[in-house]
C-alpha cells in the first residue's frame, strides 16, 4: 500500500502554533474560549493547542473532551441521551466553544458533536478546528481554523499519528 506522508511532526507543531494564533486572534484573546477535543485524537490535538495559547498568552483555557457515540445518526440503540456526552471543568453556558478533531469528513461527527454539546448548554457560539479537512462533506458543515486541506478520493484514508498514543507525530496518505 503506497503512503504519502503530507505533515511530519516540524509541520505539525508549526500548525497547531498557527491555528492556536488564529483561534486568539478570531476571539480577541483568551475570554470565555474553551476547547473540547473528540475523542480520541482530537482530545490531545485541543491539549497541545491548549498548551500552544498557554505559551502565547499566558493562560490556560479550560480544555475537555466530547464523546459523540451515542449522538451519531448510525446509532439505533441510544442508552441514554441523559448521558452527558462531554467531560469538562467549566460551564460552557454562554462561553466560545471551539470543537478540535483531527479529520473532517462527511461532517456527521461535527454535527453529532453540536447535538451533544446543546442538549446541555447553551454556549453563545461554537466553532471548529481541524487538523486535516479531507473534503467529502454530507452535510452543511465547514471548520473556521483548518491545519491542511487535503482533497481525498474516497478511496483513500488519511492517517492520524500523535505521540501521545502512537509511536510517532505525523499525517500521511493510505
Ligand atoms: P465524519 O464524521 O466527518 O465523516 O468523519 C470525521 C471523524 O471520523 C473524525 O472524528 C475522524 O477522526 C474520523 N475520520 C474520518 N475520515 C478519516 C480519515 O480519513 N482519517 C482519520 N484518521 N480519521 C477519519
Ligand atoms: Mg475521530
Amino acid at each position: 500500500m503506497k503512503q504519502r506522508v503530507v505533515l511530519d511532526d516540524k509541520a505539525i507543531d508549526r500548525t497547531l502554533t498557527r491555528i492556536a494564533h488564529e483561534i486568539l486572534e478570531n476571539n480577541k484573546g483568551t475570554q470565555n474560549l474553551v476547547l473540547l477535543g473528540i475523542r480520541t485524537r482530537g482530545v490531545y490535538l485541543a491539549e497541545r493547542i491548549q498548551s500552544k495559547i498557554a505559551k502565547i498568552e499566558g493562560i490556560t483555557v479550560p480544555t475537555g473532551v466530547l464523546d459523540v457515540t451515542q449522538y451519531r445518526d448510525d446509532v439505533t440503540d441510544r442508552v441514554s441521551a441523559d448521558v452527558q456526552a462531554f467531560q469538562i471543568d467549566a460551564d460552557l453556558n454562554g462561553k466560545h466553544v471551539v470543537i478540535v478533531d483531527d479529520v473532517l469528513y462527511t461532517g456527521r461527527t461535527v454535527r453529532a458533536s453540536l447535538d451533544a454539546i446543546l442538549d446541555h448548554v447553551r454556549p453563545s457560539r461554537i466553532s471548529l478546528a481541524t487538523l486535516v479537512d479531507r473534503g467529502h462533506r454530507e452535510l452543511p458543515i465547514r471548520a473556521d481554523f483548518i491545519g491542511k486541506n487535503i482533497p481525498t478520493a474516497l478511496s483513500e484514508e488519511i492517517i492520524v499519528m500523535l505521540d501521545e498514543i502512537d509511536e510517532k507525530t505525523q499525517v500521511y496518505i493510505k
